[in-house]
């Protein structure tokens, strides 16, 4: 896909998550200057294809769950719904291949209503007095730079990617955006009620921050 903007005075080669090669080109680019480009960064573009499709190859044989990795096989029992047992995910029979990964993630969805919802209902008599909203509407989002977020309307977002964290560190998420329902910013007074409310919070942002490092995210 070629897009032209006009603000852009460089040339910018990226592959999306669907796999396809995006160019981003300045309104007035020649083609000769496009192609030589694109020349220029076929290895480049190779390498990135190829891990985008190794990295496609894992996440149709396993999924990351609540900090735990579970094979993907197909189950000999008449079930409706994903079983977890030791270190697989047995999927109903009547799943296909082809869009298993469809709908494992709708019933991530639905699995992560549920746990997020639970935290929410956990923590928020601890915030409540004092709120500067009411009690925050639970929306589950894919979001590509950001795990949570509150917003002053009173919903709390919240990323489908944290149900692949294990539970201590998906429950800070939920604290911290908690805290935004008393200060919006990152003040030391947001800190200190986040200290105050998990005293062990930054051995939890550490390990979530070594987890961006080792990833995409
Ligand atoms: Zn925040």
């Amino acid at each position: 896909m070629i897009i032209r903007a006009m603000k852009r005075k460089s040339l910018r080669l990226g592959v999306t998550e669907g796999g396809d090669v995006e160019v981003k080109v300045p309104l007035r680019c020649p083609k000769n200057e496009l192609i030589a480009f694109l020349n220029k960064h076929t290895d480049w573009l190779e390498l990135r294809l190829e891990q985008l499709q190794s990295r496609q190859q894992v996440q149709r044989e396993q999924m990351l769950y609540l900090g735990q990795v579970f094979r993907f096989q197909q189950s000999s029992q008449k079930s409706k719904q994903p079983v977890l047992l030791g270190e697989t995910c047995y999927y109903p029979q009547s799943w296909d291949q082809d869009n298993l990964l469809a709908k494992i993630e709708l019933w991530q969805r639905v699995q992560s209503k549920e746990l997020f919802q639970q935290l929410i209902d956990r923590w928020w008599p601890h915030f409540s007095q004092g709120a500067l909203i009411s009690r925050p509407v639970l929306r589950v989002k894919k979001m590509r730079s950001r795990w949570g977020s509150l917003s002053s309307k009173g919903y709390i977002n919240l990323n489908l990617k944290l149900l692949e964290l294990k539970p201590e560190i998906i429950e800070m998420v939920v604290v911290h955006e908690l805290c935004h329902s008393h200060y919006f910013d990152h003040s030391k007074n947001f800190y200190r009620l986040m200290a105050e409310k998990l005293p062990h919070y930054k051995e939890l942002e550490a390990q979530l921050k070594q987890i961006e490092k080792g990833s995409a995210y």
